[in-house]
């Protein structure tokens, strides 16, 4: 019998783990990338360790995902976190719990795992055409240009695996939009998520402070109070704090509302007990010490302070105390899609059935970032990609079965 042969239009995360449960059915799987090599994000996303999941009990992670909570709920229960850790594990790749809950690779990079994966999937038989670049629809089929041409494939069933529209030089560059929305498919405009902010720092704090991590403080917004860290850059803050915030902070900006991120620089006192070591302070020393004295503050912290004192009368300890406590940093623009880790915008749900195929297209299915979610940093977006690839492979062995 001649087997049905199944189209994954890009490699990354999503469309290769699609392509790991296809072929492990006997399907005929060809995966095409307009890269000269696939799931450069992933390797990308190796350099900081390949964070590939969270620990955190799984009603907690599975409410991570904000307004697509429920849409994705199916997925992520057909591969939960400990089966992401389960994986890897067969892929070779032990994997360890970080001090926040985050879950790495042992070997703290992208590359191993995906060496085995990537043999697992030639063992199964899986083709790998790189250089090939899905150019939209035609004759009934899907163009692609490859090196020395073009040709028209036409599958038995396709996946769009496309990603989202960060780090566009990895290959995920957002350039389909409009050959999904000729066929009036609904696509929420990219926008930028887990991004940096600018911030119009002045050319002291720019030059003196850029780089500098700012440690062990709270961060307030619509989006909840949280700890962590963030780093001052030329532009503004980034960094895992600030990214918790982006999606808050963006939203903001984008109803015109102000987008203020709150520093709480010593969460661990309150105000009462910062204003009573002030108070012991001498009051003619100058402010660095008694900032240093009474509560260990120096370096940026107290930079943030000064930078950002406005208004606020830092010879009067209630009025430092409150600065101290919810320092607010107003944030102009998120910083430019290419910079962020991922982004918000995509296919919208509506588009698509129970199995991830688009309604109005049947036997194009669809998986990973190109569909309109967004989740922080912390492992859940590659949870995500793995699992809506894995469940969207079954919806197309269920569409081939009944077609
Ligand atoms: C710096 C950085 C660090 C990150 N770290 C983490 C992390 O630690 N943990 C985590 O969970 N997430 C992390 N992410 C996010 C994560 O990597 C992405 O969410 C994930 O890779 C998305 O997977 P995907 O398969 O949907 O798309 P992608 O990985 O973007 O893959 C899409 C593929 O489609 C191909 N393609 C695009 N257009 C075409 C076309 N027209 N024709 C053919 N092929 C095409 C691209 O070349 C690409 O190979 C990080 C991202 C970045 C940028």
């Amino acid at each position: 019998m001649v087997k049905k042969q199944i189209a994954i239009l890009g490699g990354g995360p999503a469309g290769l783990a699609a392509a790991e449960s296809l072929s492990s059915q006997g399907y005929a799987v060809t995966v095409y990338d307009a890269m000269p090599t696939v799931a450069r994000k992933f390797l990308l996303a190796g350099k900081s360790g390949l964070n590939i999941t969270h620990s955190e009990d799984y009603e907690s992670f599975a409410s991570r995902f904000g307004a697509s909570d429920d849409r994705l709920r199916e997925a992520l229960d057909g591969f939960k976190p400990s089966d992401v850790r389960a994986w890897a594990a067969g892929l070779g790749a032990e994997t360890f719990v970080g001090s926040s809950g985050r879950v790495f690779p042992t070997a703290m990079k992208a590359s191993p795992l995906l060496r085995a994966w990537l043999r697992r999937l030639e063992t199964q038989n899986v083709k790998i055409l790189t250089r090939h670049r899905w150019m939209g629809f035609s004759d009934g089929g899907y163009l692609i240009e490859k090196p020395g041409g073009v040709c028209v494939i036409q599958p038995d069933a396709a996946l769009l695996s496309l990603g989202g529209a960060s780090w566009p030089r990895l290959g995920s560059d957002g350039r389909w939009l409009p050959w999904l929305r000729d066929k009036s498919i609904a696509v929420d405009d990219f926008r930028p998520a887990n991004c940096g902010f600018d911030v119009d720092w002045s050319e002291h704090l720019r030059e003196r402070f850029s780089g500098e991590p700012v440690k062990s403080v709270t961060a307030s917004s619509s989006a909840g109070t949280i700890p962590g860290e963030f780093v001052i850059t030329r532009h503004g803050i980034e960094g895992s704090l600030v990214y918790a915030h982006a999606a808050a902070l963006r939203d903001s900006l984008m109803a015109g509302e102000a987008a203020i991120f709150d520093v709480d620089l010593i969460p661990g006192r309150t105000q009462e007990q910062i204003v009573r070591e002030l108070g012991k302070q001498d009051p003619k020393a100058s402010l660095s010490t008694r900032l240093r004295k009474a509560v260990g503050i120096d370096g940026v912290k107290a930079a943030l302070i000064r930078e950002l004192a406005g208004a606020t009368n830092l010879s009067d300890r209630h009025e430092l105390a409150s600065l101290i406590k919810a320092l607010p940093i107003s944030v102009r623009r998120t910083r430019p899609i290419a910079e962020a880790i991922s982004s918000a915008g995509g296919i919208t749900w509506d588009e698509l059935d129970r199995n991830y195929m688009l309604k109005a297209l049947p036997g194009l299915f669809v998986a990973g970032e190109m569909i309109d979610w967004e989740a922080p940093t912390g492992g859940y977006l590659l949870t995500a990609c793995l699992a809506t690839g894995r469940v969207a492979a079954r919806g197309i062995v269920a569409w081939l079965g009944r077609s």
